[in-house]
């Protein structure tokens, strides 16, 4: 299910987005200030945020820059509340790095379709990418990893494990997460599968020498990250 977390203090506004949002399917989360937000953040990553422009620590238009500065962060899909209709606004919200820009008062059903466009565009954007890390090259459009001149052979789920952690780089994700994120959630696997594919993922890259980039956080799961060591 897509999550989306809405940031917004207004209590009656933000009432009125979950419940349209949860109407249509969606699972919501909420924070009413830009540093539950950052909590809620780095406890769980979402599909999309919706930020209120006025909030009452760090503005939104802030809240949005910090987002799109962070490694973890910046590929997440913003969109950008107002009570401001100004064009002046609107291109400060879009030069923040917000995908899109609702002026209040919005209907549920506008705020919907804002929504759906975003999270395909985003999705479409980043599908033929290619995304280079520690030497590490995965190219999203021919599903091609290489490493210099050399190909890096993995099996579809090794891939698609591959291509999850280096959209996510820098971030601990537990067994249960990964499960969630890389097999989809709704097939039963063991979390010991999680292993099984770490292992034959880091076997793949020890080919090519860089194998130090799957790292084991202990007691928590594993991390894509080129600086560091094994922890
Ligand atoms: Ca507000």
């Amino acid at each position: 299910m897509r999550q989306i977390l809405i940031v917004e203090d207004e209590r009656p506004i933000r009432d009125m987005i979950a419940m349209a949002l949860k109407r249509s399917g969606f699972e919501v989360r909420e924070a009413e200030d830009s540093r539950a937000a950052r909590v809620q953040l780095a406890d769980r990553r979402p599909d999309l945020l919706l930020v209120d422009w006025m909030l009452p620590d760090m503005s939104g238009l802030e809240l949005t820059r910090l987002i799109k500065r962070e490694a973890a962060t910046c590929d997440l899909p913003v969109i950008m509340l107002t009570a401001r209709a100004s064009e002046g606004d609107k291109v400060a919200g879009l030069d923040g790095g917000a995908d899109d820009y609702i002026t209040k008062p919005f209907s549920p059903r506008e705020l919907l379709s804002r929504i759906n466009a975003v999270l395909r565009r985003g999705g479409a954007a980043a599908d033929d990418e290619s995304i280079s890390i520690g030497g590490l090259t995965l190219d999203r459009g021919s599903h091609r990893v290489t490493a210099g001149q050399r190909e890096v052979e993995l099996g579809p789920t090794e891939y698609r494990m591959l291509e999850f952690f280096m959209t996510h780089p820098e971030r601990v994700y537990t067994r249960e997460q990964l499960l969630d994120r890389v097999w989809g959630g709704n097939v039963y696997v063991e979390e010991r599968t999680v292993d099984v594919h770490i292992r034959r993922l880091r076997m793949a890259l020890e080919e090519v020498a860089l194998s130090h980039l799957v790292q084991t956080v202990r007691g928590s799961g594993y991390r894509f990250s080129a600086r560091g060591a094994d922890a």
